[in-house]
C-alpha cells in the first residue's frame, strides 16, 4: 500500500521513495506525492531521480487501489532508492482548476438549483455539465461574476477526514451524493471551501479562493435536455 502525500498534503513536490513493484511500463512506489488520474482530475507527470539518472513520469493511475508511475525505459529496481519529484508548474495550475469547479458547482447549485451532471478538467482550462433547462451567453457572463466576486472573497479551503456516519449525516454533502460511495470508505475525504462548498472529494485543491484567480467562461453549450456545459479558463 503507497502512502499517497496529495492526500493530505497537495503543496508536497517531492519525496524520498523506494521502489516496492517494477511492470513493464510502470513502478510502484512506497510513498508517493503523485496524484492518480480520478474524479476528473489528470495524474501528475514529472520524474523518478536515482544514482543512476532520471526517468520521466508520463501519468500517474490507480489500478485495484495501487497508484502506478507509468514511466518509459529506465533502470528502476525493487529497493532502488528514488526521488518522487512532480511537476509542479502543471499541478499548481490543476489545483487552482478543481477548485475553481468546486466553487463554480456550489454557485450554480446555490443560484440556479442545478446539479452537476458531469466534468472534466486540463491545466487551466475544465468543463462542467449541469442539469439546467437552458443556457445563453448572458447566463455564462452571470455566473462568471457571481463566481469571481466568490473566489475574490479569499475562502480558506479544507480538506478533512470525516468518519462514514458523520459524512452521511451532513446535509452539505448529501447533494453531492456521499451515500453512492462504497461502504469500504471510512473516513470520508471532504474538501470544504468554507462558507460556500463541501464536497467529498479525492482530488488536489489549493488553499484559499483566492489563489485560483479570476476565472473566464470562455463557453456555453447546450448537450442535450437538462444538461447544459460551462466551460472556464483561468485567467492569468
Ligand atoms: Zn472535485
Amino acid at each position: 500500500m503507497t502512502e499517497e502525500i496529495a492526500a493530505v498534503d497537495a503543496y508536497r513536490r517531492s519525496v524520498e521513495a523506494t521502489v516496492v513493484e517494477v511492470h513493464d511500463t510502470a513502478v510502484v512506489l512506497d510513498r508517493t506525492v503523485f496524484y492518480p488520474r480520478g474524479g476528473g482530475q489528470p495524474g501528475d507527470t514529472g520524474s523518478l531521480r536515482s544514482g543512476d539518472g532520471e526517468v520521466a513520469v508520463l501519468d500517474t493511475v490507480k489500478r485495484d487501489g495501487t497508484v502506478l508511475h507509468v514511466i518509459e525505459g529506465g533502470n528502476l529496481q525493487i529497493g532502488t532508492s528514488v526521488e518522487a519529484v512532480i511537476d509542479w508548474e502543471r499541478r499548481h495550475l490543476l489545483m487552482r482548476t478543481h477548485t475553481a469547479l468546486h466553487a463554480l458547482s456550489a454557485v450554480i447549485w446555490r443560484d440556479f438549483d442545478a446539479k452537476v451532471t458531469g466534468g472534466n478538467m486540463e491545466p487551466g482550462s475544465a468543463r462542467m455539465d449541469f442539469e439546467l433547462e437552458a443556457i445563453s451567453v448572458d447566463f455564462g457572463r452571470e455566473v462568471a461574476g457571481v463566481l469571481n466576486e466568490e473566489l475574490a472573497r479569499d475562502l480558506p479551503v479544507y480538506v478533512h477526514f470525516l468518519p462514514r456516519e458523520v459524512a452521511l449525516a451532513d446535509p452539505d454533502l448529501i447533494r453531492t451524493k456521499v451515500n453512492l460511495l462504497p461502504d469500504f470508505i471510512d473516513p470520508i475525504r471532504v474538501i470544504e471551501i468554507e462558507g460556500l462548498d463541501k464536497q467529498a472529494d479525492g482530488g488536489t485543491h489549493v488553499r484559499s479562493t483566492a489563489e485560483v484567480g479570476a476565472v473566464v467562461v470562455t463557453k456555453t453549450e447546450s448537450k442535450g435536455k437538462a444538461n447544459k456545459r460551462i466551460r472556464i479558463e483561468l485567467a492569468g
